[in-house]
Order: C-alpha cells, then sequence, then structure tokens
C-alpha cells in the first residue's frame, strides 16, 4: 500500500511517501526555522501561511523523486494533532481533499504517535513490546509500548519539556532559537567547572522536571561577572550534563520497572549526542538494546506520519471513507487505540 504522508503540526511542512512492501519511497522537509528565529519561537498565524505555501510543492517533489503520481496513492496519512490549530488545519484540510479527490482512504495521525514510531523506519526495527523515550519540544514521556496504538503511560514531566529546556537555556546564553543543537554543540566544547541540580532524579517515580533547572541556569548566568564564550560553553556542559543523566538514569528504572529490555529514544532531543552515548554506555552494561532514527527523524518530518498512517491504515478494515474533518490541537497519546 503505497501512502503519502503529511505533517504540519509546528514549524516544519513534512511530505513522505511509505509504501508498506518497500519501505520509506521519498520524503522532503521545508523548515520555517527561519522564518520564525526573528521573533524568538513561532508565530502561529505564519506557520499556517507558509505550511499552504509549502505543502503541495513538497507533495509533487516526492512523487517526482519516487517516479510516482498522484494516481498511483492507496491512501494518505496526516498530522490530525496534537499541535498548532491553525497548523493543523491546513495539512489536514490538504489531505483530506487529496483523499476525496482520488477516492483514497485517508487517516488521522497522532503527532506523538509519528514520533513513537520513526525508530521503526531505520533498519533492525525493535519488536515490540519496549520502552519508548519520547523527549521533544514539547513532550517528555516515558511509555510502555505493546503495539500500535498499545501505549501506557509511565512516566511524564510535570513542567517543561527537555527540549523546551534546552530552548530556555539557550535563550538564557544568548544562542537563538531553537537552542537544543545550539547548546549541544557548545556544550560538547565545555568543561567541568558549575553545579547545577539534577531535579527529581531520586524521585520514587518516572516523572521529570525541567523548570527549576532553567531557574538554576539563569541564577547561574546572573552569578557570572561575565558571559563570555568559555562559560557559555562550561554552563551548557553542566547543563547538558544534568538532562542526559536524568534522562538515562529514569529509563533505566522505566526497563528495570517493567522488565524490559529493550528501549527506543524519540523526538528532537533524542538527536542529542551526550544523550546517546551514555545511553548505549548504560544499556550495553545491562544486555539491553536502544533503538533511535536517523538524526534528521528525530524532528519534525513527514516520513513518521507516512509510516504510522501506513501502519493504521494497512491494519483497518476497508469500511466506508468519512472525509470531513476535525483537528485535535489537544490530544493525549494514551487516548488511541490499536487500529480495527
Ligand atoms: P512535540 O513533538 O512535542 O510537539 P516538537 O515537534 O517541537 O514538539 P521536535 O521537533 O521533536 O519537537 O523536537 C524539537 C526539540 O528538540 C527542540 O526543543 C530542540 O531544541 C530539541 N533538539 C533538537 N536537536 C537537539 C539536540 N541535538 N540536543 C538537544 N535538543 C535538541
Ligand atoms: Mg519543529
Ligand atoms: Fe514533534
Amino acid at each position: 500500500m503505497l501512502v503519502l504522508g503529511i505533517e504540519s503540526s509546528c514549524d516544519e511542512t513534512g511530505v513522505a511517501l511509505y509504501d508498506t512492501r518497500r519501505g520509506l519511497l521519498a520524503h522532503a522537509l521545508h523548515s520555517q526555522i527561519d522564518m520564525h528565529a526573528a521573533y524568538g519561537g513561532v508565530v502561529p498565524e505564519l506557520a499556517s501561511r507558509d505550511h499552504i505555501r509549502r505543502a503541495l510543492p513538497l507533495t509533487q517533489q516526492v512523487l517526482a523523486q519516487a517516479d510516482k503520481t498522484l494516481q498511483d496513492l492507496e491512501g494518505i496519512a496526516y498530522t490530525q494533532g496534537p499541535g498548532l490549530a491553525g497548523a493543523l488545519l491546513v495539512g489536514t484540510s490538504i489531505a483530506q481533499s487529496l483523499a476525496m479527490a482520488l477516492n483514497v482512504p485517508s487517516v488521522g495521525v497522532h503527532h506523538l504517535e509519528g514520533h513513537l514510531l520513526a525508530p521503526m523506519l531505520e533498519e533492525n526495527p525493535p519488536a515490540f513490546p519496549f520502552v519508548a523515550l519520547l523527549v521533544s519540544g514539547g513532550h517528555s514521556q516515558l511509555m510502555r509500548v505493546d503495539g500500535i496504538g498499545q501505549y501506557e503511560l509511565l512516566g511524564d514531566t510535570l513542567d517543561d519539556a527537555a527540549g523546551e529546556a534546552f530552548d530556555k537555556t539557550a535563550k538564557l546564553l544568548g544562542l537563538g532559537y531553537p537552542g537544543g543543537p545550539a547548546v549541544s554543540k557548545l556544550a560538547d566544547q565545555g568543561k567541568p567547572q558549575f553545579q547545577l541540580p539534577r531535579p527529581m532524579l531520586n524521585s520514587p517515580d518516572l516523572n521529570f522536571s525541567f523548570s527549576g533547572l532553567k531557574t538554576a541556569v539563569l541564577t547561574l548566568v546572573n552569578n557570572q561577572p561575565e558571559l563570555n564564550e568559555e562559560t557559555i560553553k562550561d554552563i551548557a556542559w553542566e547543563f547538558q550534563e544534568s538532562v542526559t543523566e536524568i534522562l538515562v538514569h529514569k529509563c533505566l528504572k522505566a526497563l528495570k520497572q517493567t522488565k524490559l529490555k529493550r528501549l527506543v529514544v524519540s523526538g528532537g532531543v533524542g538527536a542529542n549526542k551526550r544523550l546517546r552515548t551514555r545511553l548505549n554506555e548504560a544499556a550495553a552494561k545491562r544486555g539491553i538494546s536502544v533503538n533511535y532514527p536517523r538524526l534528521e527523524f528525530c524532528t519534525d518530518n513527514g516520513a513518521m506520519i507516512a509510516f504510522a498512517g501506513a501502519m493504521r491504515l494497512h491494519a483497518m478494515q476497508p469500511g466506508k471513507q468519512d472525509y470531513s474533518f476535525s483537528i485535535r490541537p489537544r490530544w493525549d497519546l494514551t487516548e488511541l487505540k490499536a487500529p480495527q
């Protein structure tokens, strides 16, 4: 089954073609980062307008790349939520119009299910069940995954997400938006000089809290007589150590609690090199396997939506297709059900 996937939940327009027999055939992405950078964050109205401009040209581009035409499509998947309402509406209305015109089935995909399943696009995909660490700009969750749509929430952040902490720390250090890659690059050149807390490291649950860490960075920054390059690198180093130590510790705890030996990491922070190194080391010692998406599929992309949509469309009973549409800007992942 050849499925077109469209992602437009935030500031990236991602389009991809996934074939359930042949795998990922093509993918294309337009990031709006440069457009929003001047404002220090995503401006929803600008985001929606840009998705309108990009979605169809990107669709043409992936079809051409895969040497396919619209008529070859057998299903369409789109991000239905969660995300920015206007941005979601663009992808959803384009996807449903295309599906109706082509008379093919369509499916609204949960953005986080997309992130969660993204490691399955790689070689040697993990088998169910596994523990998933989902660390993105808006979420920090540990989940037990027993199959598609079978998600049990084990732990969540009580305040900021890990990616959000990276972004806010970047702002405090004057590094611009989005901050994750910038903080991480400088951190890798830093050294241990400062001390930051490890919030909730030893809490009895699997929850996280990152907002206190950001406040601690603010205090540290304010206490510096001069915020020179060296100091920035060292603060970034310590910040990254704190976040990665907490994430690794809680992953191990979740694996122990569930008695599972497989870990899957996804979301933008999953691209962090230091996190990968620390997780791989800790996992190797304990006979645990860890799967990640390729770097470009850690952050938002169309491939993960095409894949999750294809898995669902493939497993769904053919029924009467409904081309009316609604979006779900707020949508809890645990509300999802296995396809039937
Ligand atoms: P959500 O998926 O929760 O709605 P989102 O789509 O904005 O949020 P993603 O696209 O998965 O999130 O990831 C973006 C986040 O990942 C940003 O907060 C960014 O700073 C962070 N990030 C990206 N690369 C890195 C990195 N190398 N190290 C740390 N953080 C990173
Ligand atoms: Mg983004
Ligand atoms: Fe995302």
